[in-house]
């Protein structure tokens, strides 16, 4: 509840690293609690990520574990000036929010309540997001490292934390330092169910299509001018209604979703998303709307276009599969927490998706959180307690299988 009061929305507008210098207000915080713990080591670097090291407790050659969580908030709602509010024993009913009345969580909308009967509950007020995302994975972390220290005679590893910022903005990992961490593997705590894991998540491109039409004065236009804008727009038409899209699919299905559009009569621009969940699908993907385009431009022969496209980030199994304890270990913590193990593919990315290409196989665990980037936003107390146990069992599970 006092991380979530630091304002720490990340701004995709921004190109400097952080890309809100407020961000740092929260990870310096979390420095001084670290030391405060008793972790030497924690610092801060210039672009806003925290490192910290928890020493081994065993003789055992162990690999080095991270646990990972981002600090900052989504830009989708306000993150400024949260007040958290706490619904202790919550008994089942609607909540409605103190500062919007007209705000209402309901169980009807979001069925996991039905499963918080008893818990606490932690919301926002009703002006603001809650922050959960993922200050609940932080805050895990933080309470997981305070067991760790307090309770020598538990076995373990070398522990490293890692705070990153931007993750919301997709800039996570971009400065982060792989060698200075040196972990072999890591967990970031950013998931929503207690019992949750996904170690699955989309592959995703990004395909640019520019148009060059033929521009004259539109006075003497006449079998001469051809309007990109119009051909951009023709595009847009030929893509399918009933598939392929986001707002029609789901589960493991994939889709071309146009995410801008810009342009003049001259040269129009626009912007896709492509993803599925596997790489050889996206190239089908892209085929398909390659084809679509080409059937457009027949009727445009003067006019011309480029079709550019750039990966954006891969799905996180493909490396995973290569290294299964990371994940078989998550399981197994997840069980002796005593916890139904729910796995789940991630329709979207994450940092641990970009940091196991980059080397640091990292699958992301539950933290809690629900209804995120939301003023809805919500999430158990009893919940985020399963997640510091899961943290321990699995740091327990790696050092008794090394
Ligand atoms: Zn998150």
């Amino acid at each position: 509840m006092r991380y979530v009061q630091v304002d720490t929305q990340s701004d995709p507008l921004s190109s400097t690293h952080p890309t809100s210098e407020k961000q740092k207000d929260l990870s310096l915080l979390l420095v001084e609690e670290l030391k405060t713990i008793g972790i030497k080591d924690a610092h801060m670097d210039e672009y806003g990520y925290v490192y910290a090291t928890i020493a081994a407790t065993t003789n055992k050659t162990v690999p080095t574990i991270c646990f990972c969580a981002h600090v900052d908030t989504a830009p989708d709602a306000s993150g400024t000036g949260v007040k958290p509010v706490m619904q202790k024993k919550y008994r089942g009913d609607d909540i409605v929010f103190s500062d919007d009345p007209s705000l209402v969580l309901r169980k009807a909308d979001f069925p996991y309540l039905e499963k918080l009967t008893g818990h606490d509950i932690i919301t926002a007020s009703g002006k603001t997001l809650l922050g959960s995302d993922d200050k609940a994975g932080v805050a895990e972390i933080m309470d997981a490292a305070n067991f760790f220290v307090t309770h020598p005679e538990v076995k373990h590893g070398t522990i490293k934390i890692l705070f990153t910022p931007d993750e919301e903005v997709g800039r996570g990992t971009d400065k982060v330092d792989l060698q200075k961490l040196g972990a072999d593997c890591g967990y970031t705590l950013d998931g929503g169910e207690a019992g949750s894991l996904e170690d699955e998540t989309f592959s995703a491109d990004g395909v640019k299509l520019i148009i060059h039409g033929v521009i004259t004065h539109p006075g003497y236009a006449k079998d001469k001018m051809v309007n990109a804008l119009k051909i951009a727009g023709d595009v847009l038409a030929s893509l399918p209604r009933g598939e392929l899209s986001p707002e029609t699919t789901d589960g493991k299905q994939g889709f071309i979703h146009p995410v801008r559009v810009d342009g003049l009569a001259e040269k129009a621009t626009i912007d896709f998303i492509i993803r599925d969940f596997v790489t050889d699908g996206l190239k089908k993907k892209e085929e398909f709307l390659l084809s679509l385009v080409e059937m457009v431009m027949e009727n445009y022969p003067k006019a011309s276009f480029e079709f550019n496209v750039t990966e954006q980030y891969r799905n996180m199994k493909e490396v995973l599969d290569q290294h299964p304890h990371v994940v078989e270990y998550a399981k197994e913590a997840i069980s002796r927490s005593g916890l139904q193990l729910k796995m789940e593919s991630i329709r979207g990315g994450t940092d641990g998706s970009r940091l196991s290409f980059m080397g640091l196989p990292c699958p992301n665990l539950f933290a809690g959180e629900q209804a995120i980037h939301s003023k809805l936003e919500f999430i158990s107390v009893q919940d985020m307690n399963k997640a510091v146990e899961t943290i321990v069992h699995i740091a327990c599970i790696w050092e008794e299988r090394s």
